[in-house]
């Protein structure tokens, strides 16, 4: 029986979940984990999958595969963001989440991980079909999110927008207000100020944190970016704050490379204009993503999406430190590659988890009906996350790790901790 349930295939079975749990494995015999606790985190606890009928503008139905996967509810309610994209799947959430769980016990918010989407074309929908498709997607889900359940967030091609239309939907079925049931809304209702930069600020925060360790300075330094998105965008500018040269953005239209730094104001209203088609921005050279990858610089900033640095192009990477704003951008292959040419790698859960930290600060503000100023916020931020940093740099001295190792094991071990203490119901 034992056997033939082991054989079976499982349905988030996907390349994303076996990186997951590649990583959770190795991380394990460093993180002092009983058998029985650490068998309970290997999945998610739960993962929900709908089929969706959206109607679009032309009166056509389409019915839309749409998922929910809580990896980890022992500290607190689950927390992520919710993807529109082609490529989401079951798999993809299951790994995003058990990600989160990690991210968010690393950086010590009482939340556990999750995370959910719509397979879908955003770019080829109106802003009245994506409205349509969140209020249905919300509906869907209502018995398993909530303000003490599971708390959605943006993520890839959603934005404030769409978690102000969640927050009504919600709260309309509820009769009352329920700001706290999603982060990354609008001011207006219940948002924090400066969650929409904290991501991508927090990217810089962790850069400027481990250029401190090396000694090196960021100033001058040649930056590259992959994504001008939410997170992309404010890394960018962030690191152009500091002084350093941004030669090379991209999209999902491929990338601009100007070798004396891009004037990314100008980038930033060629992207509003002419929505994703950064290759054809002017003044510039344009590169195909696989091209910038490969470019010589400094820092290389991954924010798109995952599966970016891989067992083909890892060798030919010429940064010397790439900071991991998206999630899972590397595969296993790719991630040893880097690890054996010396290029020092700052991990996703770490260097991303600006954003649901201050997505925590947020759900803490609409509990409790006390909202913090920008300069309140930036301060904690970067208490957390330069808190998160030195716990991962001093473990990854102290056992001969590298960040990412020690980043999953620092997480891994503040959750089995606490189920431990908890004990493994009933
Ligand atoms: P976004 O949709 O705002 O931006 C994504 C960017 O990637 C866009 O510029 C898009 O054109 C580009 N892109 C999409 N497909 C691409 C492809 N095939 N090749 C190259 N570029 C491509 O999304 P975002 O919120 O900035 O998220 C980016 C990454 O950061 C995702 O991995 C997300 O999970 C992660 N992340 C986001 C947050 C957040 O607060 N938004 C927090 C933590 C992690």
């Amino acid at each position: 029986m034992a056997e033939t349930v082991e054989q079976a295939p499982l349905e988030w079975d996907t390349p994303l979940f076996n990186t997951a749990r590649t990583q959770y494995e190795q991380a394990l015999p460093y993180a002092d984990v009983g058998d029985a606790v650490a068998e309970r985190l290997r999945f998610p606890e739960r993962a929900t999958m709908v089929s969706m009928p959206v109607r679009m503008d032309d009166d056509k139905w389409h019915v839309l595969p749409a998922y929910r996967v809580q990896h980890s509810s022992v500290l607190g309610p689950t927390k992520g963001g919710i993807r529109y994209d082609p490529h989401v799947s079951l798999g993809e959430c299951a790994a995003l989440a058990m990600w989160m769980t990690w991210k968010c016990s690393l950086l010590r918010l009482p939340f556990g991980g999750a995370k959910g989407g719509v397979r879908c074309n955003p770019r080829e929908m109106s802003i009245a079909e994506l409205q349509r498709m969140t209020r249905r997607y919300t509906s869907e889900m209502m018995s398993v999110i909530g303000p003490q359940e599971d708390i959605p967030a943006p993520d890839m091609a959603t934005d404030e927008q769409t978690m102000a239309w969640m927050m009504d939907t919600y709260s309309m079925q509820k009769g009352y207000a329920v700001p706290e049931v999603v982060t990354g809304k609008p001011i207006s209702i219940g948002g924090a100020v400066f969650r929409a930069e904290a991501t991508g600020a927090g990217v810089v925060m962790v850069i400027e944190r481990a250029c401190e360790r090396l000694g090196w300075s960021l100033d001058g330094m040649r930056c590259v970016v992959q994504g001008f998105g939410k997170v992309g965008a404010v890394a960018a500018a962030e690191l152009v704050e500091r002084g350093a040269r941004v030669v090379a953005v991209s999209d999902v239209s491929g990338g601009a490379y100007a070798e004396g730094g891009l004037d990314l104001e100008a980038v930033t209203e060629w992207i509003h204009l002419h929505r994703h088609d950064l290759i054809e921005f002017p003044g510039a050279e344009a590169v195909t993503n696989d091209e910038l990858l490969e470019l010589p610089c400094d820092v290389l900033v991954l924010a798109a999406l995952e599966e970016q640095v891989t067992a083909e192009n890892a060798g030919d990477v010429k940064a010397a430190m790439v900071a991991e704003g998206a999630n899972g951008p590397t595969t296993l292959e790719g991630d040893e590659i880097l690890a054996d040419r010396g290029i020092l790698v700052l991990p996703d859960i770490l260097t991303n988890a600006g954003g649901v930290t201050v997505s925590y600060f947020e759900w803490v503000q609409d509990l409790g009906r006390l909202f913090w100023n920008r300069d309140e916020t930036r301060f904690k931020l970067r208490e957390k996350m330069t808190d998160a940093f030195d716990r991962v740099w001093g473990l990854s001295e102290e056992r001969g790790l590298t960040l990412r190792s020690a980043a999953l094991v620092a997480g891994i071990r503040e959750v089995a901790g606490a189920l431990t203490a908890r004990g493994i119901y009933p």
